[in-house]
């Protein structure tokens, strides 16, 4: 049995007295390990270990070093890949094919902030441009925030983590990481990486342990600069209430939508939003929720999605061929099927799905459900996803941007106005035409409107956030 600990200072805290917390095969309920469970002491020595590494050993560290470091991480994920994509399975229930993506983008993001470490640039301001600036120079710099505490969602333990730790260590901070309390096995092995590569001790501090005590310890701590949270909107709701002054950025959920017109190619929307609404039973946080198809091709539609729906193959994450396994906990999925029995007594029609088999709830297409029902209202964060018709294009972006969240979109249509039209009318931090709202890449920006967050990730925007800008001015002598 694996036992594993809070590694601070590069010490692992893996005290036999202390109370344990096991990590469990959301598939078979098997142990995966047991985690040692630190409490607020040993979160205030990891606030104090980071600050130190920060004052006197990163603050330094030149920006080519970063980049080897980061990239010998990289070399390393790939070196590690079957047993990263093992645990991703074992601890997370994610279907093999998922977690091999998640890994290939992971190395990725890694591979980014390598190369952007080197390209942390400032600017030589105008300065005689102000009456008063003639013998003056002025300059912007960017530099590193301090401390910035990171805390992760189960969903993609490992690759949103990378998008906290590899922009922070580019940009020259150092990290309290607080992984979800499913996924730990996942960051335990990515510091033991980062170590290997040559990080020095305390740069990544990890704290396994509960959000509610060193999540909550670790928000209001004094001396973290900068919080960087992926997670749900109630949690994120309390972290930004007691932050105080510190930076913050936070990547939420969404009721992520998508368009379809009647000129879309419908077998290419229909693959693309196959995955979007069932990859990893829909536990993204722009899973597709929300479908709006022109009146025209609804029929069409909705019977090619449901067929496609029907095939997909439920089972073993372990499998290659399994398209769907089970969800992060039984709670998760039996109330996802609460909600699923509440749309149909109030009058949803379920085309395909519903069923419950212990963690694992099937494909279900739902239809005829009315605004206010928690399937197209709430995030649902299951393999379910709404089909409803629409008439016009501005009904269409009226229904969508009738929402608290605005994460991101898809759009399906070969009219290119209209392709831009629509883009610009939508309330979302980002727009796929003739692509999913679920599609990511790791370099552009990526985060929400309204309730679906705060600021942006994507390395270079990531290392935006993790760095402040400070100004030096210089008077010249006469
Ligand atoms: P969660 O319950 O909000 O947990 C996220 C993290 O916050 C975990 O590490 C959790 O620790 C910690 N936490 C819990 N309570 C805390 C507190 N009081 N103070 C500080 N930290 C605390 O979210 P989840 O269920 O893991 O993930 C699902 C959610 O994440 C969904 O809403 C999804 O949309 C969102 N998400 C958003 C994005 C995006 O990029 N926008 C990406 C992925 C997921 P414990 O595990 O110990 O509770």
């Amino acid at each position: 049995m694996m036992r594993i600990g809070s590694i601070i200072g590069g010490e692992e805290r893996n005290d036999r007295n202390r109370e344990t917390l096991a990590v469990k095969n959301p598939y078979n309920g098997e142990v995966v390990a047991e985690i040692v469970l630190a409490g607020e002491e040993e979160l205030d020595d990891a606030v104090k270990s980071s600050l130190s590494v920060f004052k006197n050993t990163m603050k330094m560290m030149p920006a080519y070093e970063r980049a080897r470091i980061l990239a010998k991480a990289a070399e390393l994920l790939e070196e590690q890949k079957e047993d990263f994509a093992e645990i991703i399975v074992q601890e997370a229930g994610k279907p093999i094919k998922h977690s091999w993506a998640e890994i290939m983008r992971s190395i990725q993001i890694l591979r980014y902030a390598s190369e952007l470490s080197k390209h942390l640039t400032g600017e030589v301001l105008q300065m005689e441009a102000d009456v008063r600036g003639s013998d003056r120079l002025g300059f912007v710099k960017r530099v590193p925030v301090g401390v910035v505490a990171a805390i992760t969602p189960f969903n993609f333990p490992l690759n949103l983590s990378l998008h906290k730790i590899a922009p922070a260590i580019a940009a020259g901070n150092t990290v309290v990481f607080k992984p979800a309390e499913k996924t730990p096995v996942s960051a335990y092995k990515l510091v033991n990486l980062f170590e290997e590569a040559g990080l020095p001790d305390g740069v990544i501090n990890l704290v396994l342990g509960t959000g509610e005590t060193v999540g909550r310890a670790l928000v209001t701590h004094k001396d973290v600069h900068k919080i960087t949270f992926t997670g749900s909107l109630a949690v994120g709701k309390m972290i930004r209430e007691t932050a105080g002054f510190k930076k913050v950025t936070m990547e939420l959920g969404s009721n992520s939508p998508n368009l379809i017109f009647e000129d879309a190619d419908l077998d290419q929307a229909v693959e693309s939003l196959l995955t979007a609404a069932f990859a990893f039973s829909g536990q993204v946080c722009v899973s597709a929720q929300r479908i709006y198809v022109h009146e025209d091709v609804y029929d069409k539609f909705l019977g090619k999605f449901v067929e496609a729906a029907r095939k997909l193959k439920i089972g073993d994450p372990r499998d290659e061929e399994t398209d769907i396994g089970p969800m992060i906990e039984a709670a998760a999925a039996k109330r996802a099927k609460e909600w699923i029995e509440e749309a149909r007594s109030q009058g949803a029609v379920i085309e395909t799905g519903g069923e419950l088999d212990g963690n694992t709830l099937s494909p279900t297409i739902i239809t005829e459900v009315e605004k206010g029902m928690k399937v197209v209202t709430d995030e649902a964060f299951a393999p379910l996803v709404s089909v409803m018709p629409f008439k016009t294009e501005e009904e269409a972006v009226n229904r969508t941007n009738d929402s608290i969240y605005g994460l991101q979109a898809g759009v399906f249509t070969k009219d290119i106005d209209r392709a831009f039209r629509v883009a610009e009318s939508l309330e979302m931090g980002g727009v796929w035409i003739n692509e999913s709202s679920a599609y990511r890449q790791d370099n552009y920006p990526y985060g929400g409107v309204k309730q679906s967050g705060l600021g942006r990730e994507g390395v270079k925007y990531a290392m935006d956030e993790m760095t402040e800008i400070k100004f030096i001015g210089v008077k010249l002598a006469k």
